[in-house]
């Protein structure tokens, strides 16, 4: 937001009312974490703050209602010393940072980076189940209560590994984990071994296999059965999926046994490569940059406010309620009251089951939670009474 001071310092009375009414904002280890805030301008104006309790934390909030609050990863004994070598390190989290902003939607051409439509939100939930689906439970073996999930407060989800045994990991494992889970160094050759040579039946992946071979080859039979479409969402030019879904009995019959020579296919190794790259978690920049980092980063501390929106980074308890999750519900800060609002674009959007249509130059009554989110956005002034 790039509001007057009177805009900020209505929404800071906000913060502050919010962190009034909610004292168990919390983390695990809280003693142990440094902690970062923010103002309307700078995500993290200030850091190398350390709170002895739960008390002392909640006494900040509201003292100083921060735009943002962020937390370290990794847990010190020192959180407060500085520079940073006389924190003493003692471990960190393994923490995967997803963003809708790194998935290059098509609806972001439209909708421009700073806004986040519904096809956003939902495509990057998706991304976090499959993250956590089909990689961190199957292939990893962390269990779901080993996990950490929240919203990030304004376009992802943030996902925090906190078993013990994963504390300690060098940087280099760190990066061979965000190596697998991004697909690098995968390659249609070792997955299709007898591909390219004359004659050779196309020996590959079946369901039952571990790791990317079973998933490869599970997820070409799921996308099989749902239809053309469904293939070329994940690459396949339209042509060869119309042949693929006509022929799909044959084909799947011959997967299930390793089997991929069950029809005809133009340029396979190409073609192969595309659908490998489909399955792999779209933003294995983002991933790996989060994964590897240097151990002094900090990130979104859940359950506090995200001043570029006024939704929480809230927590999710379970798989089952990702899935469902929708921030724009079931993440709002300021659930009561109403503000009016000069809007500077003609804009529709939904929040709490409601669709709101603002027209520029427009004053118009909104609750709280729906203007304040424009405001924050930089899409609206606020009247201030
Ligand atoms: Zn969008």
């Amino acid at each position: 937001m790039h509001g007057t001071p009177q805009e900020e310092a209505f929404v800071t009375s906000l913060i502050r009312d919010y962190y009034k009414a909610h004292k168990g904002i919390t983390t695990d280890r809280i003693a142990e974490r440094e902690f970062g805030a923010g103002t309307f301008e700078r995500k993290i104006a200030y850091r190398h703050l350390h709170f002895r309790d739960d008390a002392e934390f909640s006494r900040f909030l509201i003292d100083k209602a921060p735009a943002y609050v962020s937390y370290s990863v990794a847990y010190y004994r020192r959180p407060d010393a500085r520079p940073m070598p006389n924190k003493g390190w003692i471990g960190a989290e393994l923490v995967f940072d997803l963003d809708a902003t790194d998935m290059h939607l098509k609806c972001q051409d439209l909708h421009g980076r700073s806004w986040i439509c519904e096809n956003c939100l939902s495509s990057v939930r998706s991304e976090t189940l499959k993250l956590i689906e089909d990689f961190l439970i199957p292939d990893f073996g962390f269990s779901e209560k080993e996990l950490g999930i929240n919203f990030s407060g304004n376009r992802g989800y943030h996902v925090h590994v906190k078993k013990e045994s994963i504390l300690q990991l060098s940087g280099s494992a760190r990066k061979q984990i965000s190596d697998y889970i991004s697909g690098n160094g995968l390659n249609a050759e070792t997955l299709f071994p007898t591909m390219g040579r004359r004659g050779a039946k196309l020996i590959g992946p079946s369901p039952e296999n571990k790791g990317w071979r079973g998933k490869i080859a599970r997820n070409l039979l799921t996308n099989m059965e749902k239809g053309e479409e469904n293939l070329e969402s994940i690459g396949i030019d339209k042509a060869t999926a119309r042949n693929i879904y006509k022929k799909r009995a044959l084909i799947s019959m011959g997967i299930k046994n390793g089997n991929w020579d069950m029809v005809y296919i133009k340029n396979k190794a190409e073609f192969w490569k595309k659908i490998l790259v489909s399955q792999a978690i779209a933003q294995s920049d983002r991933i790996d940059k989060n994964v590897t980092k240097d151990p002094t980063h900090l990130i979104r501390m859940p359950g506090t406010i995200h001043g570029e929106t006024g939704l929480t980074s809230k927590k999710i308890t379970s798989i089952s309620e990702l899935s469902e999750f929708d921030p724009m519900s079931e993440a709002l800060a300021f659930t009561s009251g109403e503000v009016d609002i000069l809007p500077n674009k003609s804009i529709e959007f939904g929040m709490a089951g409601r669709i709101f249509s603002i027209t520029e130059s427009k004053k118009i009554t909104l609750p709280v939670y729906a203007g304040i989110y424009l405001a924050l956005k930089g899409l609206a002034s606020i009247y201030i009474t």
